[in-house]
């Protein structure tokens, strides 16, 4: 343990699996108080069971982030628990149906759309308030490689490209009001999500990680630091970025 965010709170959605959760577990492992949100009791509990384990603080809290009332409900708790709220990683995603864009029903796209996307600015609306009050608040929202270019299914790609444009266009707003907002674009992360398209498409998984220039996929606390540091103050100029993190397949 050491204290880089000793006497921060932070809140991550989706922090009962993968990336969510290393994020999570990286945050308390450095002092900071963390709010484990998710709509999967068993996954959020077992991520706060293994922070506590390794003598960290965290509380969960149950929420559908398409729900503003959920949403509205997860920052209070936050607040009330730990006065106050300083760091959001938004991250709650799904990948949705893979099929071609003339084959994708109506449902998918929307399912896609309000969890990656709506889900996002849900949040944003309520951490804003709060973060505005505190002396360097940040948020960091994941987008994806497939945010900054033609890497997934249609929806997905659409909800992570506009994952970017709604963190340049709150970051800018909010700036003078002390909180940086960044996202980070992750390439192929080895988590429950891919290993459910590696059990379904192998193929396809081992060709996406043969294009790396690393030869691998990422491990989850490869993007929880990242996400660490753009929401420290290490980061305290950087604004408004969408910082890929995809061993240089953009390159
Ligand atoms: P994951 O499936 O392991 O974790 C996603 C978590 O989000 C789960 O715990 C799930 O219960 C939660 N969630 C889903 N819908 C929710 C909802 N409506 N409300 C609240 N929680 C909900 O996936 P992951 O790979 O860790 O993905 C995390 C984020 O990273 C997603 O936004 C994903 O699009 C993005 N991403 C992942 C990869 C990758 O290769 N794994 C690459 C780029 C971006």
């Amino acid at each position: 343990m050491d204290t880089q965010f000793e006497d921060k709170t932070a809140l991550v959605t989706g922090a009962g699996s993968g990336i969510g959760r290393a994020t999570a577990e990286h945050f308390a492992h450095h002092g900071a108080n963390v709010v484990v949100a998710d709509i999967d009791t068993e996954g959020g509990t077992e991520t706060v069971d293994q922070i506590e384990a390794a003598g960290g603080e965290a509380v969960f809290v149950q929420v559908d982030v398409t729900d503003e009332s959920d949403v509205e409900a997860m920052v209070e708790t936050a607040c009330d628990t730990y006065s106050g709220l300083d760091i959001a990683h938004n991250n709650a995603g799904i990948e949705g149906d893979n099929a071609p864009l003339t084959e994708q029903s109506m449902d998918n796209w929307q399912r896609v759309l309000d969890i990656n996307l709506t889900g996002v600015w849900l949040a944003m609306k309520y951490e804003l308030p709060k973060l505005t009050d505190t002396d360097g608040g940040a948020i960091v929202n994941t987008s994806s490689i497939a945010g900054l270019s033609a890497d997934g299914s249609a929806p997905y790609t659409a909800s992570k490209h506009g994952v970017v444009g709604l963190t340049k266009s709150a970051a800018v707003r909010y700036a003078e009001q002390g909180v940086r907002i960044n996202a980070v674009c992750p390439g192929v992360v080895r988590t429950p999500m891919v290993e459910r398209t590696l059990e379904e498409h192998s193929e396809a998984v081992e060709a996406m990680t043969r294009e790396q220039p690393l030869g691998r996929m990422a491990e989850p606390e490869e993007i929880a630091t990242t996400v660490a540091w753009l929401a420290s103050d290490d980061a305290s100029f950087v604004n408004g970025h969408a910082l890929p993190v995809e061993g240089g397949k953009l390159a």
